[in-house]
């Protein structure tokens, strides 16, 4: 297989749909495409060619749990294209202690404000702001179990099991560290997403996915808007519809105690 190339994989991402100007989320299994002529740093470069300086590359650089939070250095535990998103000199990373996303293009520091001050990945998240933008979520190697948005359609149903953590030793607060030092309360901290394949098959239903092939890995091109609006019809029919099956799980097994109460 030829290696995938900044060229072609600029022509990849016009052809979803990805062009100047646009606002978009990037979940990415980087090994699942091939390989790749200049490794990771050549898909951030084909990203960021094909938006332009009026749009906004949003990546997660979550660190989940942990004993504190440094911007500049806690590195991205959601895979090495956010790990090198990260790095790059014009990037902006939200303060969050378990959900910073990190941002790059028009609107990227008011996209991060005051993360803080907000659940992760809830309601005026930056996800959500995002969406709320028309921007879109590339699924890129990755299926929806990845697809964070579906915690914030998950806080627009207003699911009673919202607060409940991931494990009983869920820490309460995380200090975040470096230039900037506080402590910070975890808001609804998002639970587990083993489930959230399920939200393919309505997405589908509606139409809202563009699929796409690049090098070996199958893509996903969605409005954020459809998914957050797909996720809160799902659990209007069932509510227990994002939670796993495996009875191991603390976050799942006790939302599901809490919605048959
Ligand atoms: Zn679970």
């Amino acid at each position: 297989m030829e290696p995938l190339t900044r060229e072609s994989l600029i022509e990849s991402f016009n052809s979803l749909g990805i062009r100047t100007g646009t606002r978009l989320v990037v979940h990415s299994s980087l090994r699942n495409l091939g390989p790749i002529d200049g490794g990771a740093d050549t898909v951030l470069d084909a990203l960021i060619s094909c938006i332009g300086s009026e749009g906004l590359l949003v990546m997660p650089t979550f660190t989940y749990q942990n004993e504190g939070f440094n911007p500049d250095i806690s590195p991205s535990k959601t895979g090495i294209l956010s790990e090198l998103l990260r790095k790059r000199p014009d990037a902006v990373r939200s303060l969050h202690p378990t959900h910073s996303i990190t941002a790059i293009g028009d609107g990227a520091v008011a996209l991060c404000e005051d993360h803080f001050l907000k659940p992760g990945l809830g309601i005026n998240s930056p996800l959500d702001l995002v969406a709320k933008m028309g921007g879109g979520i590339l699924l890129l190697g990755v299926g929806h179990t990845s697809n964070s948005t579906v915690h914030v359609g998950e806080a627009y149903a207003k699911m009673s099991y919202l607060d409940i953590p991931f494990r009983p030793s869920y820490p309460i607060s995380i200090p975040i560290l470096g230039s900037v030092q506080m402590e910070v309360e975890l808001l609804d901290p998002p639970g587990c997403s083993r489930a959230f394949g399920v939200i393919e098959a309505l997405l589908r239903k509606r139409s809202a996915i563009q699929d796409g092939l690049i090098g070996k890995a199958l893509v996903q091109w969605i409005s954020g808007e459809e998914v957050i609006s797909a996720t809160t019809e799902l659990l209007r029919m069932d509510d227990a519809a994002l939670l796993c099956s495996d009875p191991t799980c603390y976050r799942c097994s006790k939302s599901r105690e809490r919605l048959w109460r």
